[in-house]
């Protein structure tokens, strides 16, 4: 099979940004279409949290290393400031009200001053990083649009196809004509892969805050929290470079809407989070919320992204339900795939735990 000259990659979000800046950096013509805007769904909103080892022993660990090595290489090929920068992790136990029983585990760094106990320290600078998703998904559009891609809004409605083959994609009245496709929706990829022979991706919602005033260290931390009322959260929190501190957590199972405008923000779960944050840290509980969000990740049954040919339509790819890694993940999906499309196999990473055609 000859290497595709024009591909259509259907979604700016993170996945759909790498997947397009690697073909474009090979040369291939790429055209982007995109719903609503660049990185406007879980891509914006995600917490950027990256770790080199958290998925040892797991087939996604390789896919991991890879990703956490390419953006470390992204941050200084992109020449972009996306907030990439390397952090340490520590697990904390906090309470809404009262305190946790006995004193930091490990040591503690001093502004970790409120109710809650540190106890583990879960990464290193080695370890773990971060960026800021939307910076991210925006350089990664950038870059490959100054390689020559094109980005255009538009709704994708299906493959269209010949002879089983794809050769585009519906968008309204209009093909936009391709030798390949790449599917990259995140939770709305089944909606235009109706047909398909895929294992559904579903949107798994959530929320977070981002708080301004209180400028703190790169300290990741991963709270065991209980509210007052006996729940327990597990809020996640990550100082970013711009001063701003962002916060997630509380799943929730409302259903997908149409788009990401669709997604309704829940304030009562933001201020949870928000609480959450001022029990861990007196700079914390004194800093304002500056946004509510919420947004679906991406997931699959089994727990694995489909990054791979669809099966049953030639030139058609996927490259999704990536769940809470997504931005860990993208540069080696948008990497390995970029490989599989343009030269038919892919060296970076065994995709074949991806595949979209195992087992479902
Ligand atoms: C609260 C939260 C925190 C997270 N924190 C982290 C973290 O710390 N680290 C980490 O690695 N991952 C994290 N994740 C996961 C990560 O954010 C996701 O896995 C990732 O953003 C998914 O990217 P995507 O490109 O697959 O999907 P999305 O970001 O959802 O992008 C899909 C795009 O497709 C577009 N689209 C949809 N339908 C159509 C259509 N018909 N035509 C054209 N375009 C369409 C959408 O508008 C959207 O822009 C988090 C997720 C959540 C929800």
């Amino acid at each position: 099979m000859s290497s595709p000259r024009r591909v259509v990659v259907c979604g700016a979000g993170v996945m759909g940004a790498s997947v397009a800046y690697f073909l474009a950096r090979r040369g291939v013509a790429v055209t982007v279409v995109e719903r609503t805007g660049v990185a406007c769904a879980a891509s914006g909103k995600s917490g950027g949290f990256l770790a080199l080892d958290w998925s040892d022993g797991t087939p996604l660990g390789p896919l991991a290393r890879a990703s956490f090595a390419l953006h470390a290489e992204l941050a200084r090929e992109l020449e972009t400031d996306y907030g990439y920068r390397r952090m340490d992790t520590f697990m904390v136990a906090a309470r809404e009200r009262g305190a946790v029983g006995g004193g930091h585990r490990v040591e503690a760094p001093g502004w970790l001053d409120g109710a809650g106990v540190v106890t583990a320290a879960l990464g290193s600078t080695e370890t773990t990083a971060q960026v800021q998703p939307a910076r991210f998904t925006t350089a990664l559009i950038g870059a490959a649009t100054t390689r020559g891609a094109t980005l255009r809004i538009g709704v994708v409605e299906e493959i269209a196809q010949r002879d089983g083959a794809a050769r585009g994609v519906r968008v309204g009245s209009e093909t936009i004509e391709a030798d390949a496709v790449v599917l990259a929706m995140g939770p709305w990829t089944s909606r235009a892969a109706r047909g398909l022979r895929l294992p559904a991706v579903h949107g798994l919602k959530g929320y977070s805050v981002t708080l301004a005033g209180a400028d703190v260290p790169a300290h990741a931390l991963f709270v065991d929290y209980r509210t007052a009322d006996g729940r327990a959260l597990e809020p996640e929190i990550f100082p970013r470079p711009d001063g701003e501190t962002y916060v997630c957590g509380m799943a929730d199972p409302a259903p997908l809407p149409e788009s990401a405008e669709g997604v309704e923000v829940n304030d009562a779960s933001c201020e949870v989070l928000a609480r959450a944050a001022g029990r861990v840290s007196t700079a914390l509980a004194a800093a304002k919320i500056i946004r509510r969000q919420a947004c679906y990740r991406p997931v699959t049954d089994d727990g694995l992204p489909l990054i791979g040919r669809i099966p049953g339509v030639a030139g058609a790819y996927v490259a999704t339900g990536h769940g809470p890694w997504g931005m860990l993940n993208a540069p080696a999906t948008g990497l390995a795939l970029s490989e599989l499309i343009a030269d038919g196999a892919a060296s970076l990473v065994d995709l074949r735990p991806f595949d979209p055609a195992r087992r479902r």
